[in-house]
């Protein structure tokens, strides 16, 4: 990919800004260290299976801090099933899946998230658990051999959340 340009065939500087941003995040400033190779591409299923989402082109467009193209509505970044692939691959640690986590949570503090993430934000809050738990998960488990699954200490939970909830209802 070429340095970027806009519609006066300058070259853009980098959105600084939007790298401070990132890097305030967990793992956020990691995309510094990517030097293209490309590595983190080859077993990931979601530039297989779509050709728009490119590991390697997400950390480019960090290190260009061209955030406003990641941080859109129907952003590519969600096509990442976060199979931590790249993050095996990548011979300077950046775990681009990190970064790109870091990313998706900068969509969500500007409330920009898919329908089934709120699902799953949803079911998180109201049981503790990302998934149900149904009838058939507990029959499969005692099939496997394994212990029926623990209580969710909802008001840990519900601590844990309080200062997201607040932050909410202040916003
Ligand atoms: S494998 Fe690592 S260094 Fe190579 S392009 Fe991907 S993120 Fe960058
Ligand atoms: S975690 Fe995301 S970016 Fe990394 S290999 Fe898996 S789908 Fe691709």
């Amino acid at each position: 990919m070429p340095p970027p340009k806009n519609t006066n065939d300058e070259v853009v500087r980098v959105n600084f800004d939007f790298r401070r941003a990132l890097a305030e995040k967990v793992e956020g400033n990691l995309a510094g260290f990517c030097y293209q190779c490309g590595a983190c591409v080859g077993d990931c299923p979601a530039a297989t299976y779509s050709s728009v989402f490119n590991p390697r082109e997400i950390m480019l467009k960090v290190l260009y801090g061209l955030g406003e193209e990641l941080l859109v509505e129907d952003s590519v970044l969600w096509l990442c099933t976060n199979c931590y692939n790249c993050h095996e691959r990548c011979p300077q640690d950046v775990k681009p899946v990190e970064v790109i986590i870091s990313l998706k949570n900068m969509l969500a503090d500007r409330g920009i998230y898919p329908n089934a993430v709120e699902k799953i934000i949803r079911t998180f809050e109201e049981t503790g658990r990302t998934t149900p738990i149904s009838a058939a998960v507990e029959r499969n488990r005692e099939k496997y051999g394994l212990p029926p699954l623990s209580p969710v200490p909802m008001d840990e939970i519900h601590a844990l959340l309080e200062p997201a909830e607040s932050e909410g209802e202040s916003a």
